[in-house]
This record gives C-alpha cells, structure tokens and sequence, in this order.
C-alpha cells in the first residue's frame, strides 16, 4: 500500500469562504430581487492594461509563425525579463543581477514551493491574522509551526521576540488581510533579527505596488543584510490584474546561504527539475507592464482602486472606527463596533445593509473580532456600501 503524506489529514477545514458563501446563497434565496455589495472579494475586477492586451495579441501572432514560434522557455525565466524585474528593482536602489530573479507562475505556487529547500523537520514562524496558505503549506510539509499573533495593541505588526525564533519567518507587507505596514526600521529589527538567529525570511511584497508613503519600504531587499537572510516573493496579480493570468517573481539572492548551500543554486536546480518555464506569451505580457505605458496604466486602475480604499476610509474616519490599511495596501482591517464578533458583523451586515465583507476570525484566532473590506471592487457599489455602513453606524 503507497504510505502517503498524513500531514494532510492535520489540516483544518477552512469553512471561512464556503461559509460566506453559505450565507450568502441562504440570504438570497429569501431575498432574491436584493443587489449585495460585495467588499469581500480578494480578486481584481478591473481588465487587463492595453499594453498588456497588445502585448499578448503580439506574442499569440508570434506562435504563428516558424521565425517567431517559441517552444520550451528557460525554467528561470526568459533572461530579458528577469533583467526587466531587476531594472525596476534598480528604480528604488535595490541592485540585482538578472540571475537572481526568477519568473513563476504566481507567488502561491512559489510561497508552499519554496520549502523543498529547507528540512521538513524545520520550524515556520506565521504572523496572524495571516494569508491562509502560508499555514496550509506548513502544515503538509510536515513543518512546526509557530504562530505569533498581532492585535491593535501593536497595530497588527508583530516585531522579534525570543519565541519567533523559526527557521522561516514569513512576513506579508502591506499585509492581507489587515493592510498593515511594516516601517523601516520595523523591517530592519527583523532582517537583523534573522541574521543574527540564522532564519530565512519570506517576505510576500504582494501588495507592494499599493504603497503610497515614500518611507515605507517596497522590498525587504531596501534593508541592510537582507542579502543573507531573505527571499522575496512578489506577483502581478494585484499590481497588474494578473490573477487569472498568472506571473509572479521570486528574489534569492546569490549571497544567501545556509548549512554551506547556495539557494539561489538549489533553486536553479529546483526550477530545473520541476518545472519548465512560464509560457512565452504570459511572459511576453508581463514585459508590458513594466514599460512606461504598461506603468502609467497600471498605476491608473490601482489608483480607481485607491479611491475605493479612500470612500471606505473616510466613513470610518467619521464613524469614529478603528482600522488599519487602506492606504498603503487594498485592504482595510476594521474593528467591529460595540465589541461584536466577526461574524456576528458579518450577518448584521448582510441582513441590514447587504454589504458583504470578509470575517477576522477566518485568518487565525486573534482575528476574532475585526472585520475584513477589500477594496477591489466596483467603486459605485463601495460608495453605496459606505454610505449603508455610515447610516447603520452612526
Ligand atoms: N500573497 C498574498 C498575501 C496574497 O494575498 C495573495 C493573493 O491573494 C497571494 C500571495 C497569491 O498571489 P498569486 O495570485 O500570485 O498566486
């Protein structure tokens, strides 16, 4: 009989979703003629850029014909791409070389892949209320976890104490689902942490693109010794609508080793071995969004979804509701009002004002309590859903 992984048999039954959508389908079978307001959703609503579309359009042509076909891509990445990405890193002084970057297929795949580097006997340091899949991939790699939990006491970022000594430290800034920051000299005290306890942080910069203070740093790579003790994992899906399109990138720089081994060459052989490369015309529409054009409209639609973050905001502001997020990330972590749990919100919400948000208490137990919007939607239906939350708030 084939002896398989048991560790999935650990894993817990993530109902945050499927409940959602439980009750969602439950209230509109009794109100079926009612439009919700959907701040839920963690996927993008907004097309592809044009640059982007022409860009794929050119590369499907391309595959047309003998003198422009291309089959099998280098597994890393198509070399005038990686060196794209290092050119943009470059903009905010971050030096790569173009062989220290490797395009993916998005930074899910990479965030559970990236433990075929690290002993399965390890241990993962996850800071909650944290994106789900960081503790699934812990838990069917078999890896210990430690959970370290945040709370507005410290805005919902946790610094180093002496029980976040893992192996792997992951850290998400701007964060989902809280929309946290993590400041500079905040990010410096965890590189020097990792440094100095000789962890390897995976620092998931997401949502990097969402910063709009000039002293919040973009890449963990802005920090001094990041070089030894961090990776970066980063994807177009929120920068650039991406999601269903799929490209991501991830950063091992050539000077981080650990037990005499070279990750950037354990990776190399990894990607070698497992994968074989993104196809060329994603890869070909991913150039596109970082040309000028490819930039000026992306910044346009994440701007539209910044105006949502901004009407949303503003109604807490008023409301006199604590939150974090909205302006550096497209999240906004609210506390609920009159000590009310995440759910019970959720229900008053939909019942009362059909507006549907995403429960706290979904992303890890310090969550119960607050209440998650994103800001990706349609900016009428957030308008209307702010105003439904000031009259029923106020
Ligand atoms: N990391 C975080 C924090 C996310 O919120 C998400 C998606 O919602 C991802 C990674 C996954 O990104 P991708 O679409 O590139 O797999």
């Amino acid at each position: 009989m084939a002896a398989i992984n048991t560790h999935y048999g650990e894993l817990e039954d993530s109902y945050l979703f499927y409940n959602i959508a439980q009750k969602i389908n439950a209230y509109l079978a009794e109100h079926p003629d009612r439009h919700l307001y959907r701040m839920g959703i963690g996927d993008v609503s907004l097309p592809l850029a044009p640059a982007v579309i022409a860009a794929l359009h050119e590369a499907v042509d391309d595959q047309a014909e003998a003198g422009t076909f291309h089959g099998y891509m280098p597994e890393c990445g198509d070399p005038a791409l990686r060196q794209t990405i290092a050119g943009y890193y470059a903009l905010r002084g971050v030096r790569l070389s173009a062989d220290e970057i490797f395009v993916s297929s998005g930074a899910s795949d990479e965030l559970g892949d990236l433990l075929d580097m690290f002993s399965r006997s390890g241990s993962s340091l996850v800071m909650e209320p944290a994106y789900p899949a960081y503790v699934d991939a812990n838990v069917m790699a078999g890896r210990k976890l430690i959970r370290l939990p945040s709370g507005d006491h410290n805005g919902f970022v946790p610094m180093p104490c002496e029980e976040a000594a893992a192996d792997i430290i992951y850290i998400c800034s701007p964060g989902n689902p809280t929309g946290a920051v993590f400041t500079r000299d905040q990010l410096q005290a965890w590189v020097d942490f990792a440094n100095a306890h000789g962890s390897v942080i995976f620092f998931d910069a997401a949502y990097e693109a969402f910063i709009e203070d000039s002293d919040i740093p973009h890449s963990i790579f802005e920090m001094d010794g990041a070089g030894t003790c961090a990776i970066e994992i980063c994807s177009l899906s929120k920068t650039a609508g991406f999601t269903g399109t799929r490209l991501g990138y991830t950063v091992i720089p050539k000077t981080l080793t650990r037990d005499g081994m070279n990750l950037n060459e354990m990776w190399v052989r990894n990607r070698t071995t497992k994968t074989n490369g993104v196809s060329y015309i994603i890869q070909k529409g991913a150039a596109a969004v970082f040309t000028e054009e490819g930039q000026r409209q992306i910044k346009e639609n994440i701007a539209v979804y910044k105006k949502n973050a901004a009407v949303l905001t503003e109604a807490l502001d008023a409301l006199g509701i604590w939150y974090t997020g909205g302006k550096n990330a497209p999240y906004i972590w609210m506390k609920c009002p009159d000590g009310m749990g995440s759910w019970e919100f959720f229900d008053l919400l939909l019942e009362k004002v059909q507006v549907v948000g995403t429960p706290g208490a979904g992303f890890g137990a310090c969550g119960e309590g607050y209440f998650r919007f994103s800001t990706f939607g349609d900016p009428e239906d957030t308008k209307e859903a702010a105003a439904r939350l000031t009259a029923l708030l106020r």
